[in-house]
């Protein structure tokens, strides 16, 4: 491998922005021309919009996707010791957030293969006090939501899901194909700018099919304000949560590309799943797709014995890599009151030891995708 060869970035948002540039700058000089930053017409358009992509009745933009979090956990009126479960290995915001809402997290187990959590371990976990079921679509997978939803339903256990990862996947249940965040009662999405949707700052979405949450949640973005000629009536105590324009002007035109983008993210993992399938010595496995999902590849997360080895082989040949996650939740010092034991969830303790993300990005090329994987092969053959 030649020393002068430029490095490989992890991600790279500036070949992302490059070709629209002109698109983007544009979209936002109209909202400096506007000056309304603030929710309002830029924000309910790009609402309008994300509401017809996933096929959601009601859409909610909030500042982050951690607050989408929140304030959907919020709307559960948790009492102490009520019980919501979730994936210990998942982005903090994900337990963060059921913690800030008054809830007890409830950890349960992944499944070893995809990362997501086991439904079987939901179904083991579930008491008297459970009143929710965060569902985390990991890396642009989404979870076993068929089962998941037969195990909330008729129980009165509200499903919420964790979807910041996954803007675009779907999964098949009963042969119908719907899209990440509108199974569950609640789907939570994040435009962090490194997401697959991104902004140019913070932003999140809400959405929900149900008349009645979307009324609450209307409000509680808005510190729980009344409507109307009760504006200034707050029934409950909400927060400060609102998208701003200039981040929806940028979202609007950005969602138009998005669809390119991922179908560009699942060729490249295509092409990694072949050429890492055959590694000498078996040193990696591929992340499998399941048949009855539709991958967006937020991240492609490989699992490597010799992980923290293997990272810093790329590192010396410029290839950037990231751990997601190298500490699982329940081994937090935050949540030491929970009295989690270590080896208590193995699939995702040992998930934390041996995940490496590689650099999977729309615009990444097959030049820089044949150098990522002939440096594994290196690695792997000695
Ligand atoms: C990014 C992310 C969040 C939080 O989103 P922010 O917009 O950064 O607040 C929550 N859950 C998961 C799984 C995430 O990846």
């Amino acid at each position: 491998m030649a020393a002068e060869e430029t490095p490989i970035p992890f991600r790279d948002l500036s070949r992302q922005h490059a070709p629209i540039a002109d698109e983007l700058m544009a979209a936002v000089a109209a909202v400096v021309d506007a000056q309304a930053f603030i929710l309002g017409a830029t924000v309910a358009e790009f609402e309008a919009a994300m509401a017809k992509y996933l096929g959601a009745r009601h859409v909610f933009g909030v500042a982050n996707g951690t607050d989408a979090l929140d304030l959907s956990l919020r709307l559960l009126d948790l009492k102490p010791g009520d019980e919501v479960i979730t994936s210990p290995f998942t982005f903090f915001a994900t337990a963060g957030a059921i913690h800030n809402a008054g809830g007890r997290p409830v950890f349960v187990d992944i499944d070893p293969r995809t990362f997501n959590v086991d439904p079987h371990a939901i179904a083991d976990a579930i008491t008297e006090r459970t009143r929710a079921i965060v569902a985390v679509h990991l890396f642009g997978q989404m979870a076993a939501m068929g089962p998941i939803l037969e195990l909330a339903t008729g129980r009165g256990i509200t499903l919420i899901e964790d979807a910041a990862q996954a803007i675009g996947a779907r999964t098949s249940i009963d042969g119908q194909w719907r899209s990440a965040g509108t199974i569950g009662t609640l789907g939570c999405f994040s435009f962090y700018p490194t997401k697959n949707l991104g902004a140019w700052g913070d932003g999140g979405l809400v959405v929900t099919d149900d008349d009645a949450l979307a009324e609450r949640l209307s409000s509680l973005r808005v510190h729980g304000h009344g409507r109307g000629a009760l504006s200034y009536q707050h029934d409950e105590v909400g927060i400060n949560s609102r998208l701003d324009a200039v981040q929806a002007a940028v979202l609007t035109v950005k969602l138009r590309h998005l669809d390119g983008w991922i179908e560009s993210r699942r060729a490249k993992a295509a092409f990694y799943d072949r050429r890492l399938a055959g590694i000498a010595g078996g040193g990696v496995a591929t992340p499998p797709a399941e048949a009855d999902r539709f991958h967006v590849y937020h991240l492609y997360t490989i699992r490597a014995a010799r992980r923290d080895e293997l990272k810093a082989h790329l590192a010396e040949r410029g290839i950037g890599a990231g751990v997601y996650y190298p500490v699982c939740l329940h081994q937090q010092p935050c949540f030491s009151h929970l009295e989690y034991r270590e080896g208590e969830f193995p699939g995702a303790e040992r998930a934390a030891r041996e995940v490496l993300s590689l650099p999977l990005f729309a615009e990444l090329t097959t030049a820089e995708l044949e150098r990522v994987v002939a440096a594994l092969e290196e690695f792997h053959t000695g």
